[in-house]
């Protein structure tokens, strides 16, 4: 119950234990197109450029700056949390300049600050942001965040890394231009592969460049000859495609199809309402607000005078459970605990506060005892 990698299942782990074919196998370029079919499904649009990079979330990352963005540009980057911080590295390596619209870690980022920052850069190329601050467990305003993209003539470049599968997003409906997630997180595949999707305004922009994209690895451009049929032309060798990985990634965008994406939303909502009201009765404090809260990852303050480290290694050992530690600025001060993906059960409720309760009482820590499960319960169960 970390911040991800989350828990696979068996039927993803099969997957990826069938035989290993050759990338340009027919039944594999026919299980690629599936793949492409269902990632569109899973960020609700029609894209045509739609595909998962064979790279981790932070190749999706670079895929959208590298691909999008050229030296002289001006980006208006949101940061709100460690990723945001990534996304801002990612413009300046690129040689463009990043204009920061910064908010305190553990708070949404603030739509009037991103609106007077896109005013005052009348020519910003992109408005970037993170939708699930993973850091933090912060879900910020996406819809409006591409809305304000549009109205100022900039293209949206959102991360959804921990979001896709598991918060309501909605790609072609709310405008976005560039996305990209991660395979480990809410969709609960192994790591190692990351789903991006592009809008017609991205291509366009990507079609215009002045200059080469200088990643060649991450040129879409090129990618796209792989993963795509041109106008008829036969589909050509860019890297070998890692098989088995997508034979996983496949498996586990079926099971999402198979539940109902809303279902999944509704379901990592209300495992998480549980978690967060059992933590409440014990006494314990989240860092983020009701209303801003990302299901899929709580964070939750430290109480005074608990060895945090001692606290992880006895979850770890006694209950085989793992919780994520603080990142950046909150390194110390909170734990970081998943639900995402398989891992979003009311099972995994009930253990973690359970084993919480049970490892803070022996650390010494001042919480209410024999009330949080209840709590959790009747939440989990009340219909
Ligand atoms: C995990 C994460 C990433 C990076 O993904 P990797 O697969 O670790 O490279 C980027 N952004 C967010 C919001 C994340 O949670």
């Amino acid at each position: 119950m970390g911040p991800g990698p989350s828990d696979v299942h068996p039927r993803v782990l099969q997957a990826m234990g069938r035989p290993t074919i050759g990338h340009l196998d027919p039944a594999f370029v026919a299980m690629m197109d599936e793949v492409k079919q269902l990632l569109r499904y899973a960020f609700q649009t029609k894209n045509a450029l739609t595909l998962p990079v064979s790279a981790p979330g932070s190749a999706g990352m670079e895929a959208c700056f590298v691909n999008l963005i050229e030296a002289g540009d001006t980006v208006i980057v949101c940061q709100n949390g460690v990723f945001g911080g990534r996304m801002r590295e990612n413009v300046e390596r690129i040689g463009a300049t990043a204009i920061m619209v910064e908010d305190a870690w553990g708070t949404p980022i603030d739509l009037n600050k991103a609106e007077e920052a896109l005013k005052a850069h009348p020519g910003a190329k992109a408005l970037a942001f993170v939708h699930a601050e993973t850091s933090t467990g912060v879900l910020s305003d996406a819809k409006a965040l591409c809305a304000l993209a549009t109205k100022y003539g900039a293209l949206s470049i959102v991360d959804a890394v921990t979001s896709l599968g598991g918060s309501p997003l909605l790609t072609d409906q709310w405008g976005v231009d560039a996305i990209y997630s991660g395979s480990q997180k809410c969709l609960s595949c192994a790591p190692g592969l990351s789903p991006v999707t592009f809008g017609e305004r991205a291509i366009d922009v990507l079609q215009n460049r002045k200059t080469k994209v200088q990643s060649w690895f991450l040129d879409l451009t090129l990618v796209m000859n792989y993963w795509t049929d041109g106008g008829g032309a036969a589909r050509s060798y860019h890297h070998t495609a890692p098989v088995n990985s997508l034979y996983g990634l496949h498996e586990s965008l079926l099971m999402l199809h198979e539940e109902g994406i809303e279902n999944s939303w509704a379901r990592h909502r209300l495992n998480s309402d549980a978690l967060r009201a059992g933590f409440a009765a014990m006494g314990l404090k989240p860092l983020v607000a009701d209303a801003d809260h990302l299901p899929q990852l709580t964070a939750l303050k430290v109480p005074d005078g608990v060895d945090k480290p001692e606290t992880r290694r006895r979850l770890l050992e006694n209950y085989g459970l793992e919780v994520g530690g603080g990142l950046g600025d909150l390194t110390g001060k909170v734990w970081r605990i998943g639900l995402m993906g398989q891992s979003s059960t009311p099972a995994h409720v009930i253990l973690c506060l359970s084993a919480m309760e049970g490892t803070l009482t022996d650390m010494g820590a001042n919480i209410n005892p024999g009330v949080a499960v209840p709590v959790a319960q009747k939440i989990l169960f009340s219909d």
